[in-house]
C-alpha cells in the first residue's frame, strides 16, 4: 500500500484526501515508479475543480521523478533501478509510487536531480513545443517580439529563458512588480504588470505600433481580448490554458482585420509517440544541462500538504515551479 491523493468529487482543495491505495505489479507496457519528487501544475487544479472532466474517483498529478521499481513485459527502454522523470496522462503522480504506461517515462540524466526532474518535465516540454513547434506562418526568427502571459509562473520562467536562448524578444506579463522583476531576471526583454497596466497598449508602444508575431496565452478569459489586440498582421494566438477561466466564445470575424491565426494547443497532442516524447525531453535536458535554462523550484510542500499547495497556486502566490515531496 502507498499514500496517494484522491478526489471523490470535483470541487475545492478540500476535496483532495490522502488515501492508502494498492500498487500492484506492472502489466504489459507498464512500469512501477517510486516517486522522489512530484510536480505541481495548474492542470491539476482544472482536473480537481472539474473544468477538465475525468472519471471519479480520481488520483491527481501529471508529473514526477523517481526510480523504476519493476518493469512489465514489452518495455525495452527502461530497467529496474533507472532514475526517471515523466509528464503524462493518465494522472496519478500525487503518490508515493504508481504503476503507469512506460511510453512517456524518460531516463533522467545523472546531472539532473529528482527535484529538478519533477519540476520541469511537464512545464519544460510545454515551453519546448510552444517556442519551437507552434510557429506563425511568417516564421519566428531571432529578434522577433512575442508576448508571454503569466511569465513568472512555472511554464513562464522556463519560456523566458528558452526564448532568450533562441534570440526572441519576449515581452512578459505578470501579476506583481516582484513577478515582473523575476521575468526580467530570467531573460524577458520587457515586463508588464497586467494587474495595473493596460498590456495591449504597452505592447503597441514597445513594438512601435506593429504588434507581436505570437501571443502565448494560458490565462484565458481575462487576457483573450487584449491578446488579440497585441498581434501584428498574420500573427498567431496560441491559447494553451485557462488560469482565469475558459476563453469565451468568439466570432471568427474578429480575426479578419489582421488575418490572424488562432490555435488551442496541448502538450499531450505533441507527446504522440515514445520517439516524439524522448526528442522533446532530450531537447529539454540539453538546455537544462547546459545552464541555458534553470529550473526555479520556489515552493516545496509535503505531499500531505497538497491542499495548501493548491491554494497557493490558485491564489497566484507562487512563482516558478512547485514540488510535492512524498
Ligand atoms: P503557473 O505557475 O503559471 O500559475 C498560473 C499563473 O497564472 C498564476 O501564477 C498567475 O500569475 C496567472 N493567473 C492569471 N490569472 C489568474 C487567475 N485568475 N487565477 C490564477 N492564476 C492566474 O502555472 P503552470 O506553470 O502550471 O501553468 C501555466 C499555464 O499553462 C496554466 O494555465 C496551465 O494550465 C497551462 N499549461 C498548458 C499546457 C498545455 O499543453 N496546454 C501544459 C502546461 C501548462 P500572475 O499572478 O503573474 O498573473
Amino acid at each position: 500500500m502507498v499514500l496517494a491523493v484522491q478526489i471523490e468529487r470535483n470541487g475545492g482543495p478540500e476535496e483532495m484526501k490522502l488515501v492508502q491505495v494498492q500498487v500492484g505489479a506492472p502489466g504489459k507496457g507498464e512500469v512501477r515508479v517510486r516517486h522522489h519528487a512530484i510536480g505541481l501544475n495548474f492542470i491539476d487544479v482544472y482536473q480537481r475543480s472539474g473544468l477538465y472532466q475525468l472519471p471519479l474517483p480520481l488520483q491527481l498529478g501529471m508529473e514526477a521523478a523517481g526510480v523504476v521499481e519493476a518493469v512489465g513485459d514489452g518495455v525495452d527502454h527502461l530497467k529496474e533501478g533507472d532514475r526517471v522523470a515523466y509528464a503524462t496522462n493518465p494522472p496519478g503522480s500525487y503518490s508515493e509510487a504508481r504503476v503507469m504506461p512506460a511510453t512517456f517515462v524518460c531516463k533522467l540524466p545523472d546531472a539532473i536531480s529528482f527535484e529538478t526532474g519533477a519540476a520541469m518535465m511537464l512545464k519544460g516540454m510545454t515551453a519546448q513545443y510552444l517556442l519551437k513547434k507552434a510557429k506563425p506562418v511568417e516564421g519566428l526568427n531571432p529578434g522577433d517580439h512575442v508576448l508571454f502571459h503569466a511569465a513568472a509562473g512555472g511554464v513562464g520562467l522556463i519560456a523566458c529563458q528558452w526564448a532568450r536562448a533562441l534570440g526572441l524578444r519576449l515581452i512578459a506579463t505578470a501579476g506583481s512588480e516582484e513577478k515582473c522583476q523575476l521575468a526580467l531576471a530570467n531573460g524577458a526583454d520587457v515586463a508588464i504588470n497586467y494587474r495595473t497596466e493596460d498590456f495591449a497598449k504597452r505592447v503597441h508602444e514597445i513594438t512601435g505600433g506593429e504588434g507581436v508575431k505570437v501571443v502565448y496565452d494560458s490565462v484565458g478569459k481575462d487576457t483573450w481580448e487584449g491578446s488579440l489586440q497585441c498581434l501584428r498582421r498574420f500573427g498567431l494566438m496560441v491559447s494553451f490554458g485557462n488560469a482565469s477561466g475558459p476563453v469565451p466564445p468568439f466570432a471568427p470575424a474578429a480575426l479578419a482585420a489582421k488575418s490572424l491565426y488562432v490555435t488551442r494547443q496541448t502538450l499531450f497532442a505533441h507527446l504522440s509517440s515514445r520517439q516524439a516524447c524522448q526528442a522533446m525531453a532530450d531537447d529539454l535536458f540539453d538546455v537544462v544541462a547546459s545552464g541555458e535554462v534553470k529550473i526555479h523550484i520556489e515552493q516545496r510542500f509535503a505531499l500531505a500538504d497538497v491542499q495548501e499547495a493548491h491554494r497557493a497556486l490558485e491564489a497566484r502566490k507562487t512563482t516558478g515551479s512547485s514540488i510535492l515531496l512524498p
